[in-house]
């Protein structure tokens, strides 16, 4: 399955902020942004006057760095979002919301979406009860997310045991920390997505 392979921190240097892509290291001093905070490459400085479509193409690439999808994959990402009655842009964002990885990192049980991935690639984790191994599944509302009963004595399952407790859980999830699963309360509204995105210049980008 394709990935992106290269840094990531020069992803976040490209969009001149944070995109929280590698976990605890995004929040120390670490961090790729902090240290250099100029875009990447020799010419990365160079002040460069950015069009409209420039813009929503940035948009764009934000979200699938973010959630760390490749291109064809969001392309279908937003044929779905458009063929759902609604808000397109609000839409997009609640489709990337429920993708398997991203419901396993908003539940706590990973760092990072990327390691999210790994864990369902992995086959750690389980979706009612039956073993799923596919990232970009769509979660629906009343699935339980959990872990297959093998890994649970594994070094992951112990440390993530323990970083759990201190994170917050998205409240469009129902998380039971004794059983560690979750559950898909309802479909996130925009309000209860935190990713800080214009998905509106997205929705622009693909209608031109
Ligand atoms: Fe981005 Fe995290 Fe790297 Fe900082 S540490 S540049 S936020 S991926």
């Amino acid at each position: 399955m394709a990935r992106y392979t290269d840094a990531v921190c020069r992803l976040c240097r490209r969009q001149g902020e944070k995109l929280f892509l590698k976990g605890d290291r995004c929040f120390s001093p670490k961090c790729g942004v902090e240290r250099r905070p100029a875009p990447p490459g020799q010419h990365g400085a160079r002040r460069r006057k950015v069009s409209e479509h420039g813009l929503q193409l940035k948009e764009k690439q934000k979200a699938r760095q973010v959630y760390g999808v490749l291109e064809r994959q969001f392309r279908r990402h937003y044929a779905a979002a458009s063929n759902r009655p609604g808000v397109v842009g609000e839409n997009l964002l609640q489709e990337l919301e429920l993708r398997l990885d991203n419901v396993v990192y908003r539940l706590g049980f990973a760092d990072s979406r990327s390691q999210a991935r790994q864990t369902v690639n992995h086959g750690h984790i389980t979706v009612n009860g039956r073993k799923a191994r596919t990232p970009s599944m769509r979660a629906k509302v009343g699935d339980t997310v959990s872990w297959v009963p093998s890994s649970r004595k594994g070094e992951l399952f112990k440390m993530v045991s323990e970083t759990i407790k201190g994170k917050a859980v998205a409240d469009w999830l129902n998380l039971d920390m004794a059983q560690m699963s979750g559950k898909v309360g309802s479909v996130p509204m925009r309000g209860q997505i935190d990713t800080k995105l214009n998905e509106q210049a997205i929705v622009e980008f693909y209608s031109r």
